[in-house]
């Protein structure tokens, strides 16, 4: 099928962006990637009088370390992501991630920033963002304002921006000590989306874990932050009884439903075993296994 028709915006500048975006409201869409917008606007899901193509603005697509954060600009390709130095040196949980997403097409012009506006439950840069504790920068005519990645991804489909901001990048504050972490994909076949996935990190500090991180993919209406699975890994040794009561508690907060990639009790014993393998993984990593 073919989109209804709209009007074609290409800003060069944020500030441009921000222009159009205050001017046109509920009727304009920002175009990054295309990969999920195009198909809803095909499929006519999405009917945008305007859409802002934001591709031409310069300086939204780098990945770089400034202080103790590792900023993500929201154009960055999810290819970008998978062929970084820096991302495959320190950040082996995104590093992992990435070059699951989707196959080479899609990730040669899908973006993080339209990824977690997308919000997809089935977005595998949702789960990832929550397990590193990310926060999203908004910009809009009136300012900046900072978000939580557990409260930008608000619902199915439904993210928290309003229709004059701008995502502009993501900021995950840089590990320190020993760590490690990982991302586990279960996929009917290379290129899919999930049947479920996981996603883990842990920092150790003196020994015990400092920091914990588990966000899930495919099996509830928004990626989850599996909080309590992460409470009881705290302060406590690495071992597999640890990391299999984190899996089961990770597998509690899921709430999977039956479809084509799998039974509700499947899904959810994946949910357990992949916690447990992938915090298994991170420890491994961070030379506390
Ligand atoms: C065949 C196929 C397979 C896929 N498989 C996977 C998969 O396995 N895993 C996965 O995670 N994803 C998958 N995807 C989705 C893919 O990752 C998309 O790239 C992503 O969901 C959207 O990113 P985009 O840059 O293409 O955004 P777009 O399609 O351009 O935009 C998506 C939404 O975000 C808004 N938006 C985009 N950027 C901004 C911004 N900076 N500020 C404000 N609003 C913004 C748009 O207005 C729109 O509402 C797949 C897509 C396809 C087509």
């Amino acid at each position: 099928m073919l989109p209804s028709s709209f009007e074609y915006h290409r800003p060069t500048t944020i500030d441009e962006a921000l222009d159009l975006l205050a001017s046109l409201g509920d009727d304009a869409k920002v175009l990054a990637g295309g990969q999920s917008l195009i198909p809803m606007m095909k499929l006519r899901f999405a009917a945008p009088a305007h859409l802002v193509d934001i591709n031409r603005i310069e300086g939204l697509d780098a990945i770089e370390e400034t202080g103790e954060e590792l900023h993500i600009g929201a154009l960055v390709r999810h290819n970008q992501l998978a062929g970084s130095d820096l991302i495959r040196s320190k950040y082996p949980m995104i590093a992992a991630a990435a070059p699951q997403i989707a196959d080479p097409l899609v990730r040669n012009l899908g973006t993080i920033g339209g990824s977690l506006t997308h919000c997809d439950p089935s977005g595998d840069l949702g789960a990832v963002t929550l397990a590193a504790n990310a926060r999203v920068v908004l910009k809009s005519k009136d300012g900046e304002r900072e978000v939580p990645v557990t409260e930008f991804l608000a619902d199915t489909f439904q993210s928290s921006i309003a229709p004059n901001e701008l995502l502009t990048k993501i900021r995950i504050t840089s590990p320190t000590g020993a760590y490690g972490g990982t991302y586990l994909k279960l996929e009917r076949k290379i290129g899919d989306y999930a049947t479920v996935a996981v996603a883990t990190r842990l920092m150790m500090s003196n020994g015990s874990i400092g920091t914990a991180g588990i966000g899930l993919t495919s099996v509830g209406l928004t990626n989850i932050k599996a909080t309590a699975a992460e409470d009881a890994l705290v302060g406590q040794a690495p071992s597999q009884e640890l990391f299999a009561e984190a899996g089961r508690l990770a597998a509690a907060a899921s709430s999977p439903v039956s479809d084509v990639r799998g039974s509700e009790q499947y899904k959810r014993h994946m949910v357990e075993v992949y916690v447990r393998r992938g915090l298994t993984r991170s420890a491994e990593m961070a030379g506390a296994a």
